[in-house]
């Protein structure tokens, strides 16, 4: 991508930044707020999703399902398959987000966070504005992590490098929380500290503890919430989900709400046999609209999505050093 995004009409509304190029938020259509196409733990041997024709096959599904586009939530060194992803999206049909950031120390080996932790924000910085390493494709929006009910000094780093690739590029900041917890110690350092607007941060993950306080608190704060990893292991607060979400959209905050799929193994793929990317489409969403009504559950899918990624990019006065 060129650099035309940034030094283009500033009288523009916010776009979003897809990885074939800055998208009219409007024409997002319904979008997977938060899952994987590619991705690489040492913490995962055997189950990476690292096969671009498993990639394709599952995005095929989900567009036969009614999917229009899918924000990857893999942040750097975690085999994002960056130079695939414009590919998959132009023979897909449908809209790719990639990600920079960093995940818990736990995801990377000593070398690879010693490779860029002197100016990690830098290294935010030119993948959501130059592209991610050589491949000229930008990521847009920056992953990173707490921990559970608490954030390690290595939490504390990468959410400080978060808020100034933000400041430098308006870029959200999406959070994987610790099986769904620390949430307002996130909004406590990342917009009480470190100067985020809290429509500008997604807690991810949130369905893990359906704590149903701490969610209206931190949609009370004025973060978006995301709800996903609908039929993952811990399916025990799935069910719990249409009474979470009711109970946030009554008190208002309907347009808080994403939901994503979140696929983080190459077993859970719908093509080799499980929920996968279409199961959102399929069944999760069948069954919030019977809970919550149609347009409720397309607001969560298209206008929250929408809002949430989009940015004026590169119209901050802010550098990184
Ligand atoms: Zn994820």
């Amino acid at each position: 991508m060129n650099t035309s995004a940034e030094k283009g009409n500033r009288s523009a509304g916010p776009v979003v930044r897809t990885v074939l190029g800055d998208l009219d938020p409007a024409d997002l259509g319904v979008c997977d707020a938060h899952d994987h196409l590619f991705l690489r733990s040492p913490q995962m041997p055997g189950q990476e999703l690292a096969d671009p024709g498993a990639a394709a096959a599952e995005l095929a599904a989900f567009r036969a399902a009614g999917g229009a586009a899918v924000v990857q939530w893999t942040p750097y060194g975690m085999g994002r398959g960056a130079a695939e992803l414009p590919g998959l999206a132009r023979e897909s049909g449908v809209t790719i987000v990639a990600a920079t950031g960093l995940h818990q120390a736990v995801h990377y080996l000593p070398e690879v966070l010693e490779r860029v932790r002197a100016d990690l924000a830098g290294v935010f910085v030119a993948e959501l504005t130059e592209g991610i390493g050589t491949t000229g494709v930008p990521a847009g929006m920056i992953k990173v992590a707490g921990g559970f009910h608490g954030l390690d000094r290595h939490a504390r780093y990468t959410m400080a490098a978060a808020a100034e690739a933000h400041h430098a590029t308006g870029a959200a900041i999406g959070i994987h929380l610790e099986l769904g917890t620390g949430a307002l110690d996130v909004l406590d350092l990342l917009c009480g500290e470190l100067g985020v607007a809290p429509d500008r941060v997604i807690l991810g993950h949130l369905n893990r503890s359906p704590d149903l306080v701490v969610h209206r608190m931190a949609a009370e704060a004025g973060a978006y919430l995301a709800f996903d990893g609908p039929s993952r292991a811990h399916h025990a607060t799935d069910w719990r989900l249409p009474d979470a979400l009711a109970a946030l959209a009554d008190a208002g905050f309907g347009d808080r709400i994403l939901l994503g799929g979140d696929t983080t193994t190459a077993a859970a793929r719908s093509v080799n046999g499980g929920p996968g990317m279409p199961h959102l489409l399929r069944r999760h969403r069948q069954r919030l609209q019977l809970a919550l009504g149609e347009d409720l559950v397309t607001q969560f899918l298209t206008a929250n999505p929408a809002r949430a990624f989009a940015a004026h990019w590169g119209r901050h006065p802010h550098t990184t050093g």
